[in-house]
């Protein structure tokens, strides 16, 4: 199998066997975002290859592999019909597959519309992860992402509608001290309007090479303490009205917390409220590590 570039994957990936669909993201603009900021540039590997590349995955693991992930940031946005024939390949190929995912922003999601996410449905793509982010499109407009709230509602519809598991991303504290009532309130609403599979919590932590560094080393972008981003993931469970499962399975996060909404909320408030009971300094550093 042949990778290029940067190869990154959800955790709930780990044990899929990844064949590399696409490389770079054809987005490349979020600020918070250092995975292509080192000159990759977005490109949609030839079908041919990448069919030869599961030929070869095939020879070796065969009948073991039950997960698939077509890599890399914006696999979805590589031309419907191409992805469709990849994901019928893979499911022809391998007799114990479960599951097919790829990463896709809502703008190319979007794009496709829902007949799009229904013939990928119909071709076998199973997941979706998404980077929803905020649901603030003010947030939404700085770090750009290149997409507003109504687009990500449309496009979690879309994917939902189609029977393909929806998975959401939500950075806490991208909004900072400025914005962190804005972003609990909108992306909570956002939240209840698609009511994705699942909603994964990530904290946010400025990466070298980013805007978003430089904003915080300028003091122009207030990132907020352990306690303050405790409070905000409060303030958006609070306000969530949805049937999602909850992960926060990422080192990033100050507390890990998790379970179905909305059986287990009133668990996760009281977690969070004895994590509240613990002093500032008693969390991870704000800055971890160079990544
Ligand atoms: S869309 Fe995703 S991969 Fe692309 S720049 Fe934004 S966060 Fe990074």
């Amino acid at each position: 199998m042949r990778y290029e570039g940067p190869i990154y994957r959800p955790p709930s990936e780990a044990d899929s066997l990844l064949i590399q669909a696409t490389v770079g993201c054809p987005n490349n603009r979020c600020t918070f975002c250092m995975v292509y900021k080192d000159g990759t540039r977005y490109k949609v590997r030839p079908v041919k290859d990448i069919k030869e590349d599961m030929d070869e995955a095939a020879g070796s693991y065969g009948k073991h592999v039950q997960t698939l992930f077509f890599p890399a940031g914006n696999t979805i946005a590589m031309k419907t019909d191409d992805l469709a024939e990849i994901c019928r390949y893979g499911k022809a190929l391998f007799p114990n597959l479960e599951r097919i995912t790829v990463y896709g922003s809502s703008q190319y999601i979007g794009h496709k519309g829902p007949e799009g996410m229904k013939t990928l449905a119909e071709a076998g793509l199973s997941r979706i992860h998404v980077g929803l982010e905020s649901g603030d499109d003010a947030i939404l407009e700085r770090i750009r992402k290149g997409t507003n709230s109504e687009e990500q509602i449309a496009a979690g519809r879309y994917v939902m509608d189609a029977g393909i598991e929806l998975s959401l991303y939500v950075i806490l504290g991208i909004g900072g001290k400025e914005r962190t009532e804005q972003h609990a309130v909108e992306t909570a609403r956002v939240l209840n309007r698609i009511s994705p599979d699942f909603i994964r919590l990530r904290t946010f932590v400025p990466k070298k090479n980013t805007p978003l560094l430089q904003d915080v080393m300028d003091g122009t972008f207030i990132m907020l303490s352990p306690h303050e981003v405790l409070e905000e993931t409060a303030a958006i469970i609070k306000r969530l009205e949805v049937t999602s499962y909850l992960a926060s399975d990422h080192y990033t996060n100050y507390l890990n917390i998790e379970g179905p909404l909305p059986a287990a909320r009133e668990r996760m408030l009281l977690a969070i409220e004895a994590a509240l009971q613990k002093r500032e300094n008693q969390f991870r550093p704000f800055f971890v590590g160079e990544q």
